[in-house]
């Protein structure tokens, strides 16, 4: 079980993923935990709930601590975590800060939930 927790301030985004990863959730493949902003995906963090994730998708654009901000935080004080981004804007200066900021990948929405499989199972392989 890979334990994911989606942070993006859309909540759309929660019924996005149940529907696209339904199979993977079914089978017990992949288990999604979502918040709605960086600070209360931070406050859960430092939960012991928190202990067994293992990836973070993030948005960028989010009103409060941004997605590059809790990118920052997460590789500092959660070096574990892998960090996926997300953003709705091609944006070569985001990009770049999130790869300097060791994001380990970086998608565009509308998100190529293939692709995005794909990734989030490499990573435990
Ligand atoms: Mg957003």
């Amino acid at each position: 079980m890979i334990r994911i927790m989606v942070v993006d301030d859309e909540r759309d985004v929660e019924s996005l993923f149940r529907q696209k990863f339904r199979k993977e959730m079914r089978d017990g493949l992949i288990d999604f935990h979502f918040k709605f902003s960086g600070e209360d995906a931070l406050e859960y963090l430092d939960t012991a709930n928190a202990a067994d994730l293992v990836l973070i998708l993030s948005d960028i654009n989010m009103p409060g601590i941004t997605g590059i901000e809790l990118l920052r935080i997460l590789k500092e004080k959660y070096a574990h975590l892998k960090v996926f981004m997300i953003t709705a804007y091609d944006d070569k200066e985001k990009y770049e800060k999130a790869i300097q900021y060791g994001a380990e990948e970086y998608f565009i929405k509308p998100i190529d939930f293939e692709m995005l499989k794909k990734e989030i199972f490499s990573i435990i392989n």
